[in-house]
């Protein structure tokens, strides 16, 4: 009966849409954030052929606001602005005529970091789509006291006026790392927050706090493609200091997979819907994901390790 009400919904309330997130191209000095430009080509032709929808995040957020279709809709991020994409990124969009939203580390410009792009750069490489924030300094912002995040916040916003005339409304946290106070700072002052945490976006996706996917090295993107929300109501995750006491919610399936880093996936079965995971695991690293997957279907939450 399930099955039967479903057919008669527009397909489109169920579809999903995807953020690709890269940072270097061409830098192979570093490729755990590096993309070969080649790739990148490869990858947005296959969309193109496939007849994905590639937008700049803000359309993507008005169409989720105005309830509108993101089916096949997919968004690039370009994080840090280094120069390796101004010269070597920027040509293939520019090729294809496709847009992206580029997050600015302000203080790498503004005081002429050897690897970042100048205002200059900055500004030529808006017209081919559109900016964000990604801080002033890059710091780790859960490490940060209230005052300091704001004054690293101001700063950025400050940098923007002088040098674009504007102040975007959209942020990305350096690194990907937040937390509840982080967020809560943050969101006073953007409307739209990226963070790094692998999954889809749908239609109940916050603007203030939207997955992600990074793409590097040889991406496979059809295979990214098919990462969708798994949604889980009454997601709890229970620490004691630095350890993980439990992990529960309910979803729709008769198991989940869940991965905690450092300590690997484990099948946990549910009962009713209900999970609850016990691994009583001490966090070993200072950045640690928690992921809770079904087939494709994955929710991915960052635990940062208390310091
Ligand atoms: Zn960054």
């Amino acid at each position: 009966m399930k099955k039967f009400i479903l057919l008669f919904l527009p397909l489109w309330l169920l579809a999903e849409a995807h953020i690709f997130v890269l940072h270097r191209v061409d830098d192979f000095r570093y490729p755990s954030t590096n993309i070969d430009s080649k790739i990148l080509e490869k990858d947005i032709k296959y969309l193109l052929k496939h007849n994905y929808k590639i937008v700049k995040l803000s359309t993507l957020v008005k169409r989720i606001e105005n309830n509108q279709s993101i089916d096949k809709y997919v968004v690039f991020n370009i994080d840090d602005s280094f120069k390796s994409f101004y010269k070597n990124g920027l040509p293939v969009f520019k090729k294809y005529k496709v847009p992206f939203t580029l997050f600015v580390y302000a203080k790498a410009t503004d005081e002429h970091y050897g690897d970042y792009m100048t205002w200059q750069q900055i500004k030529k490489t808006a017209q081919y789509g559109e900016l964000g924030v990604h801080s002033y300094a890059h710091p780790h912002l859960a490490k940060l006291s209230n005052e300091k995040i704001i004054k690293d916040t101001q700063k950025a916003i400050n940098s923007f006026k002088k040098h674009i005339g504007y102040v975007p409304n959209m942020y990305a946290y350096p690194y990907g790392e937040y937390d509840n106070r982080v967020q809560k700072i943050i969101n006073r002052y953007f409307k739209v927050i990226c963070n790094q945490n692998t999954g889809a976006v749908n239609k109940n996706t916050p603007i203030n706090d939207i997955d992600r996917i990074a793409i590097t090295g040889n991406v496979n993107i059809a295979k990214k493609l098919k990462i969708n929300v798994l949604n889980v109501k009454n997601l709890t995750i229970k620490k004691d200091k630095n350890t993980i006491k439990e992990v529960s919610g309910y979803v729709k399936y008769p198991y989940v997979y869940i991965y905690i880093t450092k300590l690997g996936w484990k099948k946990i079965n549910t009962n009713n819907g209900y999970f609850d995971y016990k691994p009583n695991f001490a966090l070993k690293k200072y950045r640690n994901r928690v992921i809770i997957r079904y087939n494709n279907k994955i929710k991915t939450k960052l635990i940062l390790k208390e310091e």
